[in-house]
């Protein structure tokens, strides 16, 4: 016994200096796994209701870093033109827009030679504008490529003939181009309106930006002062954050300016471009069936304050249709026969 005692009191400490061993090894490796984790969410940090954006975060994740020894694109791509004199040929086709574009495939485009700043997603509302669609993308594709943008092009198109609903249909845009990629940036952008020059940026910023300071049909003069339609980018916490588009707008009219009061309500800012460069030309066309005026905005604008917790991403309801991968874009189907 006298013997054994030390010895058995030996085991039992190798014993338990074998247990805290192995609960040292599980606490670092989880904690480490942890902070790998936490490490991929923040893009845009949020202090006292200021947005730092930092665009090195937005590309910079652990994953683009080690698969890419790209060095990074500069804010200003050398391939940027300025103003170029846009062609509408009345006889152009898809065929030819897609041999334009050989290295847009499934709608979506990366530089090779630089590693993009941002990912951004364009986002168009859709119905019975094909020939517009043609000619935005026309133009669209070789712009984004000439500002070195890591980018996809999502149509959302509304089927079925309720009222046209610009919004509810942006809102699914961003909930289905989530699903593919992390984008940190979202353009809304109307099918109708062409940029004329690619030193306005499709890139987020440190506050939302409206990028239509001025279009042709209105003498390039801003429309008023807190017009924020036709083509707007919010970063994908911007958007998250005001819980996105309402959902009732049906008809033309409204939305965009409900978003500009949720984006005021969250204390943020809107920027735009200079005059000069913020400007486009607008496609003509008369107002489309099942796109009336909604007389009911401005009772429905007085109600943001109260209502967009509460109306907005998180209780958009749709009926998705298909998702289909054509070459120049991704066409999100949708209807909205549902209760909401
Ligand atoms: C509408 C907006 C529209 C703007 C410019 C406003 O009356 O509410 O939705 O973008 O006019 O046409």
């Amino acid at each position: 016994m006298g013997i054994n005692f030390p010895l058995q009191l030996s085991y039992k400490f190798r014993l338990l200096l074998l247990f805290a061993l192995c609960m040292m090894v599980i606490g670092w490796v989880t904690s480490s796994y942890l902070v790998a984790a936490f490490q991929e969410i923040p893009k845009v940090k949020i202090f006292n209701r200021t947005i730092i954006w930092t665009t090195e975060l937005a590309s910079s994740n652990k994953a683009s870093m080690t698969k890419s020894k790209l060095k990074k694109c500069p804010l200003l791509s050398p391939h940027l033109r300025g103003t170029r004199k846009l062609i509408f040929k009345s006889d152009l086709t898809w065929g030819e827009v897609q041999t334009e574009n050989p290295k847009v495939q499934k709608g979506r485009y990366h530089p090779e030679d630089c590693m993009a700043l941002q990912r951004v997603a364009i986002l168009i509302p859709h119905r019975n504008r094909e020939k517009h669609l043609l000619y935005l993308l026309k133009h669209l594709h070789p712009f984004l490529q000439r500002q070195q943008v890591d980018y996809g092009i999502y149509v959302i198109h509304q089927a079925g003939d309720d009222k046209f609903n610009r919004a509810r249909l942006l809102n699914v845009g961003y909930l289905e181009a989530l699903k593919e990629e992390n984008w940190d940036c979202f353009i809304f952008h109307d099918v109708d309106l062409i940029p004329e020059n690619d030193l306005n940026l499709y890139m987020c910023d440190v506050h939302p930006k409206h990028l239509v300071v001025g279009r042709n049909s209105t003498g390039y003069r801003l429309r008023y002062k807190g017009y924020f339609g036709g083509v707007s980018a919010l970063t994908r916490d911007q958007f998250y954050m005001v819980n996105g588009f309402s959902n009732n707008y049906w008809g033309w009219g409204g939305e965009d300016d409900d978003l500009r009061i949720r984006v005021e309500i969250h204390g943020m800012k809107i920027s735009r471009p200079p005059p000069s460069i913020g400007k486009y030309t607008m496609i003509f066309h008369t107002r489309d069936k099942g796109n009336e005026e909604n007389s009911e905005r401005m009772k429905l604008l007085k109600q943001v304050s109260r209502v967009w917790q509460t109306d907005g991403l998180n209780s958009c309801y749709y009926n998705l249709l298909s998702v289909k991968h054509n070459p120049l874009y991704i066409n999100i189907t949708v209807n909205f026969h549902v209760t909401s």
